[in-house]
């Protein structure tokens, strides 16, 4: 196996960027991964005077996977999630939903105990629900932060992105170039009020290489579901893309009729939000698989 360390980070998504490792497709890489704040944070007493906010959203990588070229979809098979021992939750006027009622005030920073699937709030123990905020691959054009989701991937910080799970992202330059970080040992729906339980780690993936199979935005595929992630400048932006990228999926891929995939969504498609603290926010739509395959052809 291949194995990447923390040592090995990005700032931006950028066809520029040298290779930290090579993959041949098929193979697993192990990522190992800081916190969304490089780890500053853990120390006792930190506070966010004691971080750069440039430094926001440290990805580890890029791993250049042989034959991938432009056109092509990297499958990404997420083996393996795992949380660190210590993740943090913090709460501030700088994004989300409830900036105006904290604005002004000093941000509020906890350290929470992570062990045997249960992160520990003030006594209170919460199921753990790893899942990676931000992964990703180099985009055509310029460079793109590492906080900001686009087609390429990046901060998507969708829930889905768990163990078990399998991402696709549209390949823009050779070698696809992936990174992965920003770990949330847990994070509702939403991200809603600033950000998961964020958290260092280490995740094994099954890099493959899909040729041309004509899709340009990331999927997610899990057992029981086919899942669209798009992004926009607003939410509702992003959840009309992701409607319609679900419809030309079903339509084109999984052969059924426009008026069967429009029923098909209507009935028992689920359109969900995944964050909306990011530069740019995403929504995902969700499918039943079995639903799909009786409907198609
Ligand atoms: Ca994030
Ligand atoms: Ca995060």
């Amino acid at each position: 196996m291949i194995r990447v360390t923390r040592d090995h980070v990005i700032y931006a998504f950028s066809k520029e960027d040298q290779p930290a490792a090579y993959a041949e497709p098929g193979q697993c890489v192990e990522f190992e991964t800081y916190d969304c704040y490089q780890g500053v944070m853990l120390k006792e007493g930190s506070t966010f005077r004691d971080f750069d906010r440039r430094f926001g959203n440290p990805a580890t990588g890029p791993v250049f996977v042989r034959s991938a070229m432009p056109g092509d979809t990297l499958k990404i098979k997420i083996l393996k999630l795992e949380p660190g021992p210590v993740g943090i939750l913090d709460i501030g006027g700088n994004s989300g939903a409830l900036r105006e009622a904290f604005a002004g005030r000093e941000p509020v920073i906890k350290r929470l105990t992570v062990k045997d699937g249960m992160i520990d709030y003030e006594g209170i123990l919460v199921p753990a629900k790893p899942m990676i905020g931000v992964i990703g691959v180099a985009p055509m054009g310029e460079p793109v932060g590492t906080m900001t989701p686009m087609d390429h991937g990046g901060n998507m910080d969708c829930t889905r992105i768990e163990e078990g799970a399998t991402l696709y992202l549209p390949v823009s330059v050779e070698g696809a170039l992936l990174s992965v970080g920003d770990f949330h040992a847990v994070m509702g729906e939403g991200e809603v009020a600033n950000c998961g339980v964020e958290i260092e780690g280490r995740a094994v993936l099954e890099v493959d290489v899909l040729k041309s199979t004509g899709i340009s935005w990331p999927m997610v595929e899990n057992l029981e579901q086919w899942i669209t992630i798009a992004y926009g400048d607003t939410l509702d932006e992003a959840s009309h893309k992701a409607v319609v990228q679900m419809f030309h999926f079903l339509c084109r891929k999984k052969g059924l009729s426009e008026v069967d995939a429009g029923m098909l969504m209507d009935m028992a498609g689920d359109l969900m939000v995944c964050q909306i603290v990011n530069p740019k926010k995403t929504a995902r739509m969700e499918v039943p698989k079995w639903l799909v395959e009786k409907l198609g052809r």
